[in-house]
């Protein structure tokens, strides 16, 4: 048995579990894959001191950070349950798909979010051509272009808010007849010049010309109507839905959004669990995030191993 044990291997995970053996605890890290999301990932400029990388490039350096510590690197698997300890100092049991357990004393949960998609003809074919999901991410590479942003949720509408700054022109597609963002943010919106909004507008294909995107269809759910707007890039906000499926019966507290519910040092509602990264309520899913929660969630659970007596 570990006394700490990281579920995920992204950006959370890997610094979890960094921050752990650094500590000298037997530490094992238990993922589907060393680097997560990034791995996914093109080009990476707000990866503070580094000017530019790619996500295959900072996974590997991930992967090889972690190497030099004595961490046990359980992969390929996938968590399927928790079952935390009876009592405080006790073990935590995480069950696996390919029905493997482990047990630890000590946990950080990080096993991250993905972005919904609309699974529309277009979409996965230009993913990085001009296909999007991260504003803060990808914004400033369509710098004075055309994009759409596809949702009028809180996301969508500060997505576009934001772009508007940046990029030349934003159409806002929302499928319902009216936006959902809070009313100040809808408000702030509709004060820019540079911004289209369009409701009851259901997104149908993402075109491009073999290469990169090039417009957007929508059809009007009213009319019928099929719409053509030509733009350079595309901006997918319709939610980030977190990997917690497997923590439904746990215990563990999740957000209405399925989020895991962690305070300011990153625990959960079950002593000796922790949890950090996209998976969790921390606002803003960004990398250097992730590795910062992680970081302070493996320090919260070192904390916990020393004032807790095994039982
Ligand atoms: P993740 O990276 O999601 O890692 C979690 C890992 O756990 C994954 O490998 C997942 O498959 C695994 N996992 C899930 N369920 C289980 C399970 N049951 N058992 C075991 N493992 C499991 N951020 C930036 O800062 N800059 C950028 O430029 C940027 N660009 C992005 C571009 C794209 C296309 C995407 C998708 C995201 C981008 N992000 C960017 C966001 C960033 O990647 C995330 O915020 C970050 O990776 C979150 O780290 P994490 O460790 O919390 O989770």
């Amino acid at each position: 048995p570990f006394e700490a044990l990281v579920v995920g291997g992204g950006p959370a995970g890997s610094a979890a579990s960094i921050y752990m053996a650094r500590k000298g605890f037997r530490t094992g890290i238990a993922a589907d894959r060393i680097g997560g999301q990034v791995l996914d990932t093109m080009g990476i400029e707000n990866f503070i001191a580094t000017v530019y990388t790619e996500g295959p490039k900072l996974s590997a350096q991930m992967e090889a950070h972690i190497g030099e510590y004595d961490i046990d690197v359980v992969k390929p698997v996938r968590a399927s349950k928790l079952i935390p300890a009876a009592k405080p100092g006790g073990y935590h049991t995480v069950e696996f798909e390919n029905g493997g357990t482990l047990k630890a004393r000590s946990l950080v949960l990080s096993t991250g979010a993905r972005w919904r998609s609309l699974g529309v003809p277009g979409e996965a074919e230009y993913q990085t051509k001009g296909v999007a999901y991260c504003p803060h991410c990808d914004g400033p590479l369509f710098k004075g272009k055309r994009v759409a942003v596809i949702g009028g949720g809180n996301s969508g509408v500060e997505a576009a808010i934001d772009l508007a700054n940046i990029v030349g022109h934003v159409t806002l597609i929302e499928f319902d007849s009216q936006l959902r963002a809070d009313q100040v943010l809808q408000d702030k919106l509709r004060s820019f010049k540079n911004v289209d909004i369009h409701v009851s507008a259901q997104t149908t294909e993402i075109t491009g010309d073999g290469s990169k995107v090039n417009g957007l269809t929508y059809k009007n759910r009213e009319s019928g109507e099929e719409h053509h707007v030509e733009l350079e890039g595309v901006f997918v906000q319709i939610g980030l839905v977190p990997n917690t499926e497997w923590l439904k019966d746990s215990g563990i507290e999740l957000s209405k959004h399925g989020e895991i519910v962690i305070d300011g040092r990153a625990a959960t509602n079950i002593p000796g669990i922790f949890a950090a990264g996209d998976a969790t309520t921390v606002p803003y899913k960004q990398i250097v995030i992730a590795m910062g929660e992680g970081s302070k969630a493996a320090l919260s659970a070192f904390d916990y191993l020393i004032r807790t007596e095994p039982a």
